[in-house]
């Protein structure tokens, strides 16, 4: 986890470059003090968004930096150069380091271990959503389980923004706003236009606890719950509501997926997940 100054009125001293900037459209650290703006993996030039970073060049490395970050001349962006390898540069072939070398001040999970815990669970549950959805659509996709002639399809799993929470040695990482957007076939004869859509709007809570072991934390006792569901229509009113909401109830066979699959998902490898990504600070 690394810590960069940041000040969007700092002028460059001898020791710190400022005009570091996010690109919105790639994600990446690019050097935007140049009136043009390099080469976006996302096409074009990068876009700058929020802060101002500063990095240190004349600092010496220690214990609690990195050095080996270098600026592209080809695409502006900041890459690690202490490999063989130059990574993917978008301007074609590998990144090419010029100017500066810097050396970036870093903290171990040690020093803020609920930062560390929460962004391990925010990448892995980000990186499982499809695999999720596809749990999701082969338990709920299946013909008339809703009813006869009612068949979900165009399962999509969007997830909400996560809010993390730690207290001591406990935490509870809370996803609200999940959905899961479905379309269902009627047994009438309107044609698919008709047919209904809902998004099944559902919260996740993750508890554990967070254990130090030296300069690392692993976390223990995950458990993971689906604290509320609630059936939204997208397009229709009336009694096809109501058999939804009663199929997507807690104890129903909807409600009870919903609560399956995330079970299944937390407690098969999620904790091993989290601390082999902890162990990586
Ligand atoms: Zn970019
Ligand atoms: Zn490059």
């Amino acid at each position: 986890m690394f810590a960069l100054h940041y000040d969007d009125a700092a002028a460059d001293t001898g020791a710190v470059q400022f005009g570091w900037r996010y690109c919105s459209k790639c994600s990446s650290l690019f050097y935007s003090g140049f009136p043009t703006k390099g080469r976006c993996a996302a096409g074009g030039a990068h876009v700058a968004q929020g802060f101002t970073f500063g990095l240190n060049h004349q600092a010496p490395a220690t214990s609690s930096t990195q050095t080996e970050w270098r600026y592209c001349d080809k695409c502006f962006a900041l890459f690690w150069n202490g490999a063989a390898a130059k990574g993917r540069c978008p301007a074609g072939a590998g990144h090419n380091a010029q100017g500066f070398t810097f050396n970036i001040p870093y903290k171990t999970a040690a020093v803020d271990p609920g930062a560390a815990v929460s962004d391990a669970l925010a990448s892995i549950i980000q990186a499982d959503r499809v695999p999720i959805q596809d749990y999701l659509k082969s338990q709920l996709g299946r013909g008339d389980l809703v009813a006869k002639g009612f068949t979900l399809y165009d399962l999509n799993l969007q997830l909400g923004t996560p809010n993390f929470q730690s207290a001591g040695t406990s935490f509870n990482y809370r996803l609200p706003g999940n959905y899961l957007y479905l379309k269902s076939t009627t047994p009438t004869v309107m044609g698919s236009y008709g047919d209904p859509a809902f998004e099944i709007h559902f919260d996740v809570s993750l508890v554990g606890a967070i254990v130090r072991a030296g300069e690392h934390v692993r976390v223990e006792g995950l458990v993971a719950s689906v604290p509320s569901i609630t059936v939204k229509p997208r397009n229709v009113t009336g009694d096809i509501v109501t058999t939804f909401v009663h199929f997507f109830a807690r104890t129903a066979y909807g409600g009870r997926v919903i609560q399956q699959a995330v079970d299944k998902y937390s407690r098969q490898d999620l904790t091993d997940r989290v601390n082999a990504y902890l162990q990586q600070f």
